[in-house]
């Protein structure tokens, strides 16, 4: 980890842990010059350290800091694996973000991440709706979630019966969060929405990639905020029957998230680009192991998608 450009009692500055050296200093100065010395060493310390600090962002971000919002735009934070913060300013949804460190193949976010999210502090205290895939601890934390509801009280989870159990056997201070809740379940290929603080959502009841997890209860989600239309679905199977009901290239999607293996073979790329139809597409949950070849492999395959590998890194539409 880099760390801000700080000033330090002995006459140098570090900058991107590089120490630069701003002065040189002789015993043998006499008493005046020396006052004169360290008169001129304290203001060139401050001047350098100030111009420094202005002139150049933190080498590293650490939370928490908010950047500037374009007025008339949304803003998209990325917070690891599935997880993004859809900002429009003033009031936020966060999907798929709460969660804990699940093992290493996942980009899980970092402690003073996971803190921010969890204590509702900026730029998490915009916070409205809370949204969750499905329960797989790379998507999910009842405990994550149960903090972020207590600490965050205008936010609301919306979700189906399955997070919700979830939260009651696994969050123990679930009774106070109880009315901060909206449990809305879809069964497959159908849909409910819920609105709260001109934000729309619209729950789809997809099925959840892969046999042995038959159990698992995947969401989509279609998110109206900002004016925007995003669509997130999870780790959704990957067939067309999972999605056609749903008529998603009618709705006009402007960003839509992406698992990245739905774009490693044709029937995953003529489904994104065909049946969803969005406009922007961002690929998600990629792993930190090999992150860059995947996303340049993916952007390869196709042309004009985004991808979202680093965390805390942002999009504004
Ligand atoms: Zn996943």
């Amino acid at each position: 980890m880099m760390s801000e450009p700080r000033a330090v009692a002995t006459g140098f500055i570090t900058f991107e842990s590089q120490p630069v050296w701003l002065f040189s200093f002789s015993p043998k100065q006499s008493a005046r010059r020396k006052r004169t010395s360290r008169m001129f060493r304290s203001l060139t310390v401050l001047a350098l350290a100030a111009v420094t600090a202005c002139a150049q962002p933190p080498a590293t971000q650490t939370f928490p800091t908010p950047t500037v919002h374009t007025p008339g735009t949304i803003k998209l934070t990325y917070v690891g694996n599935e997880g993004v913060l859809i900002s429009d300013g003033t009031k936020a949804v966060l999907i798929d973000g709460l969660h804990r460190k699940y093992d290493d193949d996942y980009l899980n976010p970092p402690p003073d991440v996971l803190a921010a999210m969890e204590a509702g502090k900026p730029p998490f205290d915009q916070v409205r709706v809370v949204l969750v895939s499905h329960v797989h601890g790379d998507h999910f934390s009842a405990e994550s979630v149960g903090l972020h509801l207590k600490n965050n009280p205008k936010a609301v989870l919306v979700s189906d019966a399955q997070k919700m159990g979830d939260i009651a056997r696994l969050y123990a201070d679930h009774a106070l969060i109880r009315d901060q809740t909206a449990e809305l379940t879809p069964a497959w290929k159908q849909s409910i929405a819920y609105e709260k603080d001109g934000i729309k959502v619209t729950l789809l009841g997809m099925k959840h990639g892969s046999d042995r997890f038959w159990w698992i209860k995947n969401l989509g989600h279609i998110i109206e905020i900002g004016g925007k239309k995003l669509f997130h679905f999870g780790d959704a199977d990957n067939t067309m029957e999972n999605f056609a009901a749903f008529n998603l290239a009618a709705e006009k999607i402007d960003i839509a998230f992406i698992p990245y293996w739905f774009l490693l073979n044709e029937n995953g790329r003529k489904l994104v680009r065909e049946t969803i139809a969005a406009k922007h597409n961002i690929a998600v949950h990629i792993s930190p192991q090999n992150a860059d070849a995947d996303a340049a492999n993916v952007k390869k395959l196709s042309p004009g998608v985004d991808a979202f590998t680093k965390m805390l890194e942002e999009r504004s539409y």
